[in-house]
């Protein structure tokens, strides 16, 4: 007997017939003895639909509503798991994120779970009924509702699986595991048995939203065992591997011959800004970012271009495509104070990141990215490195061609199309 957290996604959890599909495959691992909670999203959708209200109720909508409004999607599933798996003679009930609670800090839209109050979870669970639990919500201090973020319901999985110390948290999707890259752009892209939690940290971040990037921090934090699999495989086939997230330790004691690079990601979600002619002196640099830091603005890739009279340099850097006019206001009302002559925008560029950590003992592997790039008359922008990551900026229409030579040329490709 194991305990057991089973996370279903949009698209598995999309209509009834999907959901009796569901309760079918959380039936069989019941039937195996094991103890389970079960984390489930809003139909597929329906979150995109539920946020284009509250756009539509009032661009300036306040943030603790929004929750209100977008938390309703994963109450629905949670019943209708909960009912058919009880018509199908399995106990169930369904948890709210306020009646755990799970309790949640920070902002909403975008809160952080600070603990789960799990007594009366593991008590129904260990009495064989299977608890149900709507991801991506939780509660705050004052009791109001609170969402952790699109995509959170992986995050409100991992930390359910600390919290009740299960001994696996298996995440079910529409793709049979972590690839090599979105398979969904790139038919060669190969399966992955297991990945590291470190480059599976940097694949999410980077744009793989096969997991939200919180919730692989959370469970390496936290050592939980995840696995992504498919929900659409039949259930008798769950046994399955799909891809394990594990320890650095656990992968080189398995396979000797790891490939160099482990994995490819394309993130269309930022914007580029060139700040022109900014004064080449201590502090100007620091006059721009400190306010955009003060804004809660996450800027990423920063260059500083060589200043040729030593006096006036621009400043190019990346902050995402949602936060871009903000930026442009920031910047703009304290042109004379920074001094700088003009702000150039670009929203139509892409980031294209590899991963793998591989390249901590390998030199080369960025010289094979930009030489790759260059024999396609890919120009880049921008770089960006981490020690298991190389990062750059290019025109956004070329993000296909990016991606599939690079797969290529790191020997990523499947023998055969998948
Ligand atoms: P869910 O609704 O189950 O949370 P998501 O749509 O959030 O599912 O994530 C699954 C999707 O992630 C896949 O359909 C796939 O297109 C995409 N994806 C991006 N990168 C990868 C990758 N490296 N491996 C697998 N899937 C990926
Ligand atoms: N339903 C939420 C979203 O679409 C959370 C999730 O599915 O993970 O972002
Ligand atoms: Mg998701």
């Amino acid at each position: 007997m194991a305990r057991i957290v089973m996370k279903f996604g949009g698209t598995s959890m999309a209509g009834m017939e999907r959901i009796r599909n569901v309760a079918a495959r959380v039936k069989h691992v019941v039937d195996q003895g094991n103890e389970v909670a079960v984390v489930v999203s809003a139909m597929a959708g329906e979150t995109d639909r539920l946020v284009g209200f509250c756009r539509e109720a009032s661009p300036l909508y306040d943030p603790a509503e929004y929750d209100v409004v977008v938390a309703s999607g994963e109450q629905v599933t949670s019943g209708l798991l909960a009912m058919t798996l009880k018509a199908m003679g399995v106990d169930a009930r369904s948890w709210l994120g306020w009646q755990l609670p799970i309790r949640t800090i920070e902002t909403h839209a975008k809160a952080r779970i600070e603990r789960i109050e799990t007594d009366a979870l593991v008590a129904a669970m260990q009495s064989g009924q299977v608890a149900v639990i709507p991801g991506f919500q939780g509660m705050m201090a004052d009791n109001r509702i609170a969402t952790l973020g699109r995509g959170g319901s992986d995050t409100s999985a991992v930390a359910v699986a600390a919290a009740v110390k299960a001994d696996r948290c298996d995440i079910y999707t529409d793709v049979n595991g972590v690839y090599t890259t979105d398979p969904r752009i790139v038919s060669r892209a190969r399966k992955l048995n297991m990945v590291t939690y470190e480059e599976m940290l940097e694949l999410a971040s980077v744009g793989s939203k096969v997991l939200q990037t919180r919730s692989v921090a959370l469970a390496m934090k936290e050592k939980v065992r995840v696995q992504v699999l498919s929900s659409f495989d039949s259930p008798d086939q769950t046994d399955l591997p799909g891809t394990l997230i594990v320890g650095e330790q656990e992968i080189e004691d398995s396979d000797m011959e790891r490939q160099l690079i482990t994995g490819i990601a394309a993130d269309k979600n930022d914007a580029k800004i060139i700040v022109t002619r900014v004064p080449d002196k201590p502090g100007a640099v620091a006059s721009i970012f400190t306010p955009l830091a003060e804004a809660s603005i996450n800027v990423d890739m920063i260059i500083q271009n060589d200043s040729k009279d030593k006096e006036e340099t621009d400043v190019t850097f990346t902050v995402p495509r949602a936060d871009l006019a903000r930026s442009v206001d920031i910047l703009e009302a304290r042109k004379e104070s920074i001094g700088f002559r003009r702000i150039i925008t670009d929203s139509e560029i892409a980031k294209i990141s590899v991963v793998g950590v591989g390249m901590r003992s390998h030199a080369g592997v960025a010289a094979i990215m930009f030489k790759t790039l260059a024999d396609r008359g890919i120009n880049i922008e921008a770089i960006s490195t981490s020690e298991i990551k190389v990062s750059v900026l290019i025109d956004e229409d070329e993000t296909e061609l990016a991606v599939r030579v690079l797969h290529s040329a790191y020997g990523l490709d499947a023998a055969e199309a998948a």
